[in-house]
């Protein structure tokens, strides 16, 4: 039992389609887990119990303004993170 923010998994998830669909300068653990902070500071966080994070999650999911929302700021957050690689 826990809090679990649930646009972790739903900015993870997304990423994964972003990363197919655009060419990042670099996709390396570094460079990933700075444009995922970059989002989820940008993305009001939403907050489950993990025993109703599972439905919760999938809700979210299927939300068009939401996805488009966090497209938008992996987009801005991987230009970001372009510029200013830690490596
Ligand atoms: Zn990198």
């Amino acid at each position: 039992m826990g809090l679990h923010n649930a646009m972790e998994t739903i900015v993870l998830e997304i990423y994964e389609e972003f990363e197919k669909q655009y060419k990042l300068a670099c996709v390396c653990n570094q460079c990933k887990e700075d444009i995922w902070a970059l989002v989820l500071n940008r993305i009001p966080p939403r907050y489950a119990s993990t025993q109703k994070g599972e439905l919760f999650v999938k809700g979210l999911y299927l939300n068009q303004q939401l996805r488009s929302d966090v497209m938008r700021e992996l987009m801005r957050a991987s230009l970001i993170v372009e510029h200013n690689q830690h490596h």
